[in-house]
């Protein structure tokens, strides 16, 4: 049992995360002296079922994207109410700011500033209990740390995070042989370089970088876009399958439209999306299929999972948005066997963790989640160990606010 703790100073910021957009850090001091900062990422491709940012809406100022009201919720608003006050725990502070912000979806005083304060508390208190910060997690879950994720890494993207150039979002690499973080990294290093060269001699110019750092080059189809990554972890020395092995996010919320997936020039009902689906998972070596279909898609969720079970997950993002409401429905309806957990998508530590307790209780994979948005905090890392993530998806293995992440973990190997 955690001992109380008393809030002696909470502050905020506006900084920017990793597309240059500005999102929110607080600061949180104890009355023991332990203080910490943590900072809150942002998606693109949201579900409409997630808690709500607070963005200033000014067009003279980040087109509309600023936080400063979000940043003066935390100073003026929460701050107020939470400081001197004695609380037991994390779920006691989360349960105040739920209540401070009063709607269903965290719109009046936004996600955005809840979050920050929620995370900024929870290392905090870790620090004054002199543990590190997944120790702290396991706690709260109410485990011990057993192990580390398994890496599950972005190598091509299309979608909204790279100009639709193909409708799918994410191709990853998943090494499914590597015993440890350390391994699993050199490996997909191989990989990643050998497809940064197969597809600069395939399609010309140097391939663009979507938002998570995954390579972006002109795929004719999403056939290519999967063929291309088998080839290149051939090309690296791998077996496809057994050593490294695919996940896809099709982020399909994205092209349905009239009840139909757009798929290039296709235009698919529910069903001949399954089994496009289904034939990828044939022909390629596809452990995780997310978002396989559009997140109120409900009808047809059970009909995927069927016919996937054996062969890959069904990995719900937009489809459950964290959301414990969400997550029993799918689990009565067997609309999918996985959750994608991101804490952003509901808002605070205490809420996820209610997620992932029903996942659990299912005999749910879950897959701990960053956002397209990030910044160079790496709670994430920490998250992802204390509450047992059986895999972490964190974007590719260039830019700093992923690798803050996978060097975080390297960290946490070694210590553990
Ligand atoms: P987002 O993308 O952070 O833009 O929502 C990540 C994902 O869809 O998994
Ligand atoms: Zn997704």
């Amino acid at each position: 049992r955690q001992a109380m703790s008393r809030i002696k100073r909470l502050t905020a910021l506006e900084i920017l995360d990793s597309r240059g957009r500005p999102t929110v850090a607080a600061t949180c001091e104890l009355a023991s002296g332990a203080s910490a900062s943590a900072s809150v990422p942002s998606g693109a491709s949201t579900g409409h079922a997630e808690a709500r940012e607070l963005r200033d809406g000014d067009p003279k100022r980040y087109r509309g994207l600023g936080c400063r009201r979000a940043v003066a919720n935390i100073i003026d608003v929460i701050a107020p109410k939470l400081v001197s006050l004695e609380l037991a725990d994390q779920a006691e502070l989360d349960r105040m700011l739920i209540a401070c912000d009063g709607t269903h979806n965290k719109s009046k005083l936004g996600s955005n500033a809840i979050l920050a304060v929620s995370l900024a508390f929870a290392r905090a208190t870790a620090s004054e209990r002199g543990v590190p910060l997944y120790r702290h997690f396991a706690d709260m879950f109410g485990s011990s740390v057993s192990g580390m994720p398994q890496l599950t890494v972005n190598l091509f993207s299309g979608g909204k995070h790279a100009g639709g150039q193909v409708p799918i979002q994410d191709v990853l690499v998943v090494p499914v042989a590597a015993k440890t973080i350390d391994e699993g990294l050199a490996i997909i290093f191989d990989v990643y370089q050998t497809a940064a060269e197969l597809t600069h001699s395939k399609y010309g110019a140097r391939a663009l970088k979507a938002d998570e750092g995954g390579l972006a080059p002109p795929f004719p189809d999403i056939e290519s876009m999967l063929g291309d990554a088998v080839a290149a972890i051939r090309l690296a020395g791998y077996e496809a399958g057994t050593q490294v092995a695919l996940a896809v996010d099709v982020a399909a919320s994205h092209f349905y439209r009239d009840q139909r997936y757009h798929l290039g020039l296709k235009a698919l009902s529910s069903s001949q999306m399954i089994d496009q689906i289904d034939g990828w998972c044939s022909a390629y070596p596809i452990i995780s299929v997310e978002d396989g279909l559009a997140e109120d898609d409900w009808d047809a969720w059970p009909h995927l999972t069927e016919r996937l079970t054996g062969r890959a997950i069904t990995l719900g993002d937009d489809l459950l948005c964290t959301n414990p409401v969400r997550i029993s429905r799918a689990i009565e309806s067997r609309s999918a066997n996985a959750l994608l957990l991101k804490v952003n998508q509901i808002g605070t530590l205490t809420e996820a963790l209610a997620a992932l307790r029903l996942a659990i209780s299912a005999r749910w994979h879950v897959t701990i989640s960053a956002r397209s948005g990030e910044t160079e905090d790496h709670w994430l890392a920490d998250l992802a160990v204390g509450w047992g993530a059986h895999q972490i998806k964190v974007g590719s293995i260039t830019q700093s606010e992923r690798l803050s992440k996978y060097n975080r973990l390297l960290q946490i190997e070694a210590e553990i």
